[in-house]
């Protein structure tokens, strides 16, 4: 497995924070994501992971990661699901109100750790439990391209 000295210590940092055991699946799905820093699903997870793992063996790692706040889900408008890296979340909570961003010209989602997603007022009797917010345009890597 090649993988980056700084990214290598990243990897063991989150995996011995969240006191989970160091096996290849769970590096290597861990590598895939914070060499892309963008949203995945779990096709570009198999094949990133160079299909060397089954789906089961995906499914149960990304499991374990939306469990201790490592990654978390992004809803899509296809039924696709999409996973990304969380930055601030720890044992288990998700503090992810950011907005999300898809892109029209690559078609990467990435995740706008910066914005929040603003507080929507609802009627009386409604209670929300989450808001979700996706833009979609022209993403900072494709104009940069486009104005080079
Ligand atoms: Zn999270
Ligand atoms: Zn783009
Ligand atoms: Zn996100």
């Amino acid at each position: 497995m090649n993988i980056s000295p700084s990214i290598k210590t990243r990897i063991e940092k989150v995996l011995r924070e969240n006191r989970l055991s160091v096996t290849d699946s769970r590096k290597m799905v861990l590598k895939l994501f914070m060499e892309n820093d963008i949203a995945l699903d779990h096709a570009a997870i198999e094949k990133g992971t160079g299909e060397k793992y089954d789906r089961v063996t995906i499914y149960r790692t990304l499991q374990s990661f939306l469990e201790k706040g490592i990654i978390h889900l992004i809803p899509t408008n296809d039924n696709t699901t999409l996973y990304a890296l969380c930055k601030e979340c720890d044992h288990g909570f998700h503090y992810d109100n950011h907005v999300h961003f898809i892109c029209n010209e690559c078609h990467n989602t990435q995740c706008l750790e910066d914005v929040l997603v603003p507080e929507v007022k609802l009627p009386d009797g409604f209670i929300p439990s989450a808001t979700q917010m996706t833009v979609t345009g022209t993403c900072k890597k494709c104009m940069e391209k486009k104005s080079s």
